[in-house]
């Protein structure tokens, strides 16, 4: 068994300000990577700027990343960061923002390397990065991964290379100005990297530290996050189980509602979160350990499986997946050895195709 967690993790009001020192010794350049808006909405990157500006370190800001960030994005801004000799990177934002900046980080520390090295295994210096979550879904701010879209295979793929944040700064005071679809979305996604990493080969009883206290907090805020009627703790928790939920991923890897999510995001636009929140009754009612289901359910606080299987419908809606695409994502995963490996059994085509709710 292993546990490894190299984060620097503060979380708490005022976390940027309280820990400009931190953010100081990191480097002598930023390159701020961030969303169009988002980031100067909830204050995050003020909060930044301010810092850096009393810290006298100069920086430049990147605000081009969309959602589901492309290779293209990632080389834009590494021809920005080489030419501003910048030697370390904060992402501020969603996933998108905080996965772009891990790629990011590793383009400029090898500027002449051609895109192919984002998916070769070999090992590659990368640049120091410093995260601020805006969103409660990805984990992106502990995780290792970058999932970037590759329009030339029309999906989603993680990158090969394990990128670790240096330092990671979570306030959820940033999550107030999301809207209720992002609220929803990102911690469905939380939620599946919780379930997908409990219920998967690689987990144990030391990884299921993160995933076990993860269920449990996410179990504490679920009514409200249904009813609309979150208040200040709900928010810290939904922060905390995103960030727990990116530690427990980061032992166990996701399964098969994620390899199924990411063909519905590229063809439909659907959001990640929900992309894969569609799959995840199915994944419960599928997966063939009955005892360990039962446990989820019951950190969850969900009495039954039809239980938890309408709550996800409730807050989701339904996505519309045509049989086509269906079968289509299906026969991917299952030509595909690296994506099955996290799920403990054997699994057919058709149980896959159930697995949309
Ligand atoms: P996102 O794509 O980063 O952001 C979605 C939208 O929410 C954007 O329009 C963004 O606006 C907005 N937004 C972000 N924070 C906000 C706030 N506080 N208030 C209002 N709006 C806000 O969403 P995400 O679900 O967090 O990230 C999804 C990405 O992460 C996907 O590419 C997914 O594959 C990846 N992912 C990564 C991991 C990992 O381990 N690294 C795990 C799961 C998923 P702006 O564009 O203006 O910022
Ligand atoms: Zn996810």
């Amino acid at each position: 068994m292993l546990l490894f967690m190299p984060t620097l993790v503060y979380s708490e009001e005022n976390c940027v300000q309280n820990h400009f020192k931190d953010i100081a010794l990191i480097g002598t350049k930023a390159m701020i990577v961030t969303g169009k808006h988002s980031s100067r909405a909830n204050g995050s990157l003020d909060d930044i700027t301010t810092v850096l500006n009393q810290e006298h370190i100069p920086y430049i800001i990147f605000d081009d990343i969309e959602e589901n960030p492309s290779v293209e994005t990632v080389l834009k801004a590494r021809e920005i960061g080489v030419k501003e000799e910048v030697d370390f990177i904060i992402g501020i934002g969603g996933g998108s923002p905080l996965d772009a900046s891990k790629a990011i980080s590793l383009m400029i520390a090898n500027p002449d390397a051609s895109e192919d090295v984002l998916y070769q295994p070999n090992p590659l210096p990368y640049l120091p990065v410093v995260c601020v979550p805006t969103t409660c879904g990805t984990g992106s701010e502990v995780t290792p991964y970058a999932i970037l879209t590759l329009h030339k295979q029309r999906t989603k793929k993680s990158i090969s290379h394990k990128i670790y944040p240096t330092l990671a700064l979570l306030d959820a005071k940033y999550l107030k100005t999301a809207s209720r679809s992002c609220l929803v979305n990102t911690s469905v996604d939380a939620l599946s990297h919780l379930v997908e990493s409990y219920l998967n080969t690689n987990s144990n009883a030391f990884n299921r530290i993160y995933s076990e206290q993860g269920l449990k907090v996410w179990g504490e805020f679920k009514q409200h996050l249904k009813e609309d009627t979150l208040t200040d703790e709900d928010y810290e928790k939904m922060l905390h189980a995103s960030m727990i939920a990116g530690m427990a991923i980061t032992h166990t890897g996701t399964s098969l509602p994620h390899g199924l999510s990411y063909p519905i995001t590229y063809e439909l636009g659907v959001p990640h979160g929900k992309a894969v929140g569609i799959f995840l009754g199915g994944y419960l009612r599928t997966y063939k350990n009955e005892e360990e289901r039962r446990k989820v359910l019951e950190l969850l606080g969900f009495s039954s499986l039809n239980d938890f299987c309408q709550f996800i419908k409730d807050l989701l809606g339904e996505v519309n997946v045509s049989d086509t695409l269906l079968e289509k994502d299906a026969d991917s995963i299952l030509a595909n050895p690296g994506k099955l490996k996290n799920y403990p059994f054997s699994v057919t085509k058709e149980e896959l195709m159930e697995m949309l709710q």
